[in-house]
């Protein structure tokens, strides 16, 4: 399994879709300052289902919509396409090829998507969820984030454990039937 390519269209700097090709083994994306290199990777925490506009350098959600530049006007939503190669069926799903699709509208309003079919978020986690991708999969690691696991409390530390060897999904899922 690997990342196959991440489409962007009007989010954030990236106004016209632009689509980069992922090829497997290491990729590095160079440029000047304020190119959209960052963008880039909160484009693949956003389509994963970050809910924190914080997290992906924001004040509100809306940030990551394309705000306009001096030659070009707003746009009315940002929309993210990852695509993953699931040839050696690493995802639970019957395709070789498995993308995910987010969208936001100016209104708040947001749409997810598995290969073209509307779908929750909560879909799109649980079959990511044994993968080792996902919005707190630790595949995104920021600057100070190991200095965080290290010094984090045992119980934080125990869920990030827990969660590499595949177990958290269950006790997530025993937690919510027994809040019914
Ligand atoms: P550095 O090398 O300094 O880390 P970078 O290549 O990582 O730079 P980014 O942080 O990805 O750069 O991009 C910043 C640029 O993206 C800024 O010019 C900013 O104005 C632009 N930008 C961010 N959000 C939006 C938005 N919603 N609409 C339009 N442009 C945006
Ligand atoms: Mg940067």
């Amino acid at each position: 399994m690997h990342l196959k390519s991440l489409t962007l269209k009007g989010f954030k700097s990236f106004a016209s879709a632009t689509t980069l090709r992922l090829e497997p083994g290491i990729t590095c994306v160079v440029g000047p300052n304020g190119s959209g290199k960052s963008n880039v990777v909160d484009a693949i925490a956003w389509v994963l289902g970050e809910q924190g506009a914080k997290a992906l350098r924001g004040g509100k959600m809306e940030d990551v919509i394309f705000a306009g530049t001096s030659g070009r006007s707003p746009l009315g939503r940002a929309e993210v396409t990852l695509t993953i190669d699931n040839s050696d069926g690493a995802l639970p799903i019957d395709y070789t090829e498995v993308s995910i699709t987010r969208r936001m509208f100016r209104s708040g309003e947001g749409e997810y998507e598995i290969n073209g079919d509307r779908c929750r978020l909560l879909d799109i986690q649980e079959l990511l969820s044994d993968s080792g991708i996902g919005r707190e999969m630790h595949v995104l690691v920021g600057q100070g984030r190991l200095d965080g696991i290290l010094h984090a409390k045992p119980e934080d530390r125990r869920a990030f454990i827990e969660e590499a060897a595949g177990v958290l999904k269950h006790r997530k899922r025993k937690e919510k039937a027994l809040r019914k």
